[in-house]
């Protein structure tokens, strides 16, 4: 608690803090206080009084959504993870663009082949050897149709894969549920593909890239209770709201609205039991003088 609590100060300092001023005057009691350098709110994120006016007011239910504590550092995991994510959809963007780059080259390369042969084509035809259904041109000239075709498919390939990840990047950004769901789903599905990746050749970067979508995965399961886990959407939503600050304040005044009415009804139930308590001796009375069915004494 006290280590989640020096992270909300920590980005409190960087970013400044969160106040707001509920309209509803039980909240706006609990949040704001009267200082001599002037009057003073209770930071959403924080928790500490910021002297100054409030940064917004309005309905309790309409107060911004403010990250705070383990909230906060899921946050800052997902966007982490986001510019990862960025950063490897733009190499691969630019991997993609020297595939494509390269299968173009292998058609001038064809092409330059074809010039070649259509140059050579006379002087073949002069010594008997028919280069138009020559099995070897043949072959070399599909080799190279292969090639390019295969190579565009990569290139294209990578593209796609690419749009995927910078997807990603901006839904984590942007702490968006269906983006963690894709991240999930995607980083999975390329999981075996990596795995055959380290059997061709291992590598510290491969290792680690591995190892951080794995990592990955598992985090985005649990933190965000994807597919139903740890009660799913409903406790992630939940557990959301019971760390928000204007909520615990609002619970924390329903909670002694609670208990002063259970006062309330202490008292009363105190009361009726003293009723209760004089019930047994007005009875008692007319019991000793014989008298137990005459039910007006107990009114009395
Ligand atoms: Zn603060």
């Amino acid at each position: 608690m006290a280590m989640t609590r020096d992270w909300d100060r920590r980005h409190c300092a960087r970013k400044g803090h969160i106040t707001y001023a509920p309209t509803e005057p039980e909240l706006r009691d609990r949040l704001h206080v009267a200082t001599a350098v002037g009057e003073a709110w209770r930071c959403l994120r924080c928790g500490d009084f910021a002297i100054g006016a409030p940064h917004g007011a309005g309905q309790a239910a309409d107060a911004p959504y403010v990250p705070r504590g383990k909230a906060l550092r899921d946050l800052f995991i997902l966007r982490f993870l986001a510019v990862e994510r960025l950063v490897r959809g733009v190499f691969i963007v630019l991997v993609a663009w020297a595939v494509w780059k390269f299968s173009n080259s292998q058609t001038s390369v064809q092409q330059l082949f074809n010039d070649d042969l259509t140059l050579f084509r006379p002087i073949a035809q002069h010594y008997g050897f028919d280069l138009d259904h020559s099995a070897v041109v043949d072959s070399i000239q599909k080799t190279f149709q292969y090639k390019h075709s295969t190579l565009l498919i990569t290139a294209v390939a990578l593209v796609a894969y690419a749009l995927i990840e910078i997807v990603e990047a901006f839904g984590l950004w942007a702490a968006k549920r269906w983006a963690e769901y894709l991240t999930v789903v995607a980083t999975a599905a390329f999981l075996p593909l990596e795995i055959i990746e380290l059997t061709h050749k291992v590598s510290g970067f491969k290792i680690g890239t591995l190892a951080l979508n794995v990592l990955a995965v598992l985090y985005i399961l649990l933190a965000k209770r994807l597919f139903g886990l740890r009660g799913g959407a409903k406790a992630f939503e939940a557990e959301r709201h019971g760390a928000s600050l204007l909520e615990v304040e609002a619970a924390a005044h329903q909670a002694s609205l609670r208990e002063r009415e259970a006062q309330v009804a202490e008292g009363a139930a105190g009361a009726l039991a003293n009723v209760h308590r004089t019930v047994p001796l007005d009875r008692v009375a007319p019991q000793r003088g014989g008298a137990v069915d005459q039910p007006s004494r107990i009114v009395e």
